[in-house]
């Protein structure tokens, strides 16, 4: 789950590191008001949760509190990469010298915090990364020991951090890897970090991303849930406790098991086809769970057929497959299905299938499955 960029910095804020002073403002006027407050010039930024809003305008300086409220009237007007924003974040304007980057991230490979730094900030890092490796410092402190400052030193000493920052760096380093590791972060980045004309260091900008495995652990940061970050359909999935991810294809996949839907969508791409989604309805796999399955898949117009693999462990096929008729019922799908469904009761399962009312393919190998469906996505004769 991402937070915005307000919401990471007043993480930040609370484990030491120095951030403008700011607020959020959702009209105009109210824009003007904090600008006023603050008395200073501003500047106003977009609160959306996509990377590059400088490049597409989203971050504009204001002078004064009237052009404070022009600006924020067009900042909230925009759309930015298909989001509508709905916030703007009012910050003092910084003036800024230099644009470092620090970054912290869940390095997996080797079981690691990452945390990075480079002199090269406020571009994208991706970037620095592709054209200039070399001058992203990197440091991967031993979990027991966390991030100590040595591992701080180094990384200012390796981007050539004039001495006189050294030691609020490091503050803000430690800081980092503290909001990362009590937060359950995947990302913690500031990018960039500035150093100001009065010789400080700034967080700027803030990006986290929390891990949504830990959520639960942190029900005020659950509660941080910005809807405008899913679509419909990934947030129905997710209150119906359903794994869905969209994607471009015009295959539907409905599967139980993460695993399951991984090799499903593998073998679909190899027989030509392309998945739609992908799909994990887990191991219980009620017929209410089944339904809101079918009309996640089915409300993709994308869709041109319907692939179903299911695994009859602790369900039962015969289940499955009445959950499925049920569904079909009340959705009333127009594109084919093929139905892959093994495991207890798979036979009385696939009669079941066979006998109803609906175009249901059945199959009994998942390499059969998926080259039925891509035969059905294209209209073509089933094999
Ligand atoms: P991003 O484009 O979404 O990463 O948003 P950032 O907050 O990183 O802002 C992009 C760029 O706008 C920064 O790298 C700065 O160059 C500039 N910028 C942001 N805030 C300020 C500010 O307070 N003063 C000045 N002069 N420039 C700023
Ligand atoms: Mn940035």
């Amino acid at each position: 789950m991402k937070l915005h960029e307000y919401q990471s910095k007043r993480i930040f804020a609370r484990y030491g590191i120095p951030i403008p002073e700011g607020e959020v403002a959702t009209t105009p006027e109210e824009a003007r008001a904090l600008a006023a407050q603050l008395g200073r010039p501003v500047v106003i930024k977009s609160q959306v949760l996509v990377g590059g809003r400088g490049k597409a305008g989203g971050i504009r300086l204001a002078h004064t509190p009237e052009e404070a409220e022009a600006v924020a009237r067009e900042i909230l007007g925009m759309e930015i990469k298909g989001l509508p924003v709905r916030k703007v974040l009012v910050d003092e304007a910084a003036e800024i010298r230099a644009e470092l980057y620090l970054g912290a991230v869940l390095d997996r490979q080797h079981r690691r915090i990452a945390v990075m730094a480079s002199s090269e900030g406020g571009v994208d890092i991706e970037e620095v990364a592709a054209r200039s490796p070399e001058k992203i410092v990197t440091v991967r402190p031993h979990p027991l020991m966390g991030l100590q400052d040595y591992h701080a030193r180094s990384l200012a000493f390796g981007i050539g951090l004039p001495k006189e920052h050294v030691r609020a760096f490091t503050q803000i380093a430690r800081g980092l890897y503290q909001a990362f590791v009590e937060n359950d972060a995947t990302l913690a980045e500031i990018n960039p970090l500035v150093i100001t004309g009065q010789e400080r260091l700034l967080a700027v900008d803030g990006k986290i991303v929390l891990d949504d495995s830990g959520l639960a652990r942190h029900p005020d940061l659950a509660a941080l849930r910005d809807p405008d970050e899913e679509t419909p359909a990934e947030r129905e999935a997710r209150e119906h406790g359903l794994s869905y991810i969209q994607l471009d294809g015009e295959i539907g996949c409905m599967v139980n098991g993460a695993g399951l839907a991984m090799a499903t969508m593998d073998v679909v791409k190899l027989y030509g086809g392309s998945p739609a989604n992908f799909l994990d309805i887990g191991g219980g796999a009620r017929a209410e769970q089944v339904a809101v399955a079918l009309r996640l898949i089915l409300g993709d117009p994308r869709v041109k057929a319907v692939l179903v693999n299911i695994f009859g462990g602790i369900t039962r096929c015969d289940e499955v497959a009445q959950g499925l008729l049920q569904a079909m019922e009340a959705v009333r799908p127009q594109v084919p299905f093929v139905a892959r469904l093994v495991g207890t009761n798979e036979e009385e399962g696939r009669r079941m299938l066979q006998e109803a009312a609906f175009p249901i393919f059945t199959a009994t190998s998942l390499v059969d499955a998926a080259q039925k469906a891509v035969a059905a996505a294209k209209g073509e004769p089933i094999p």
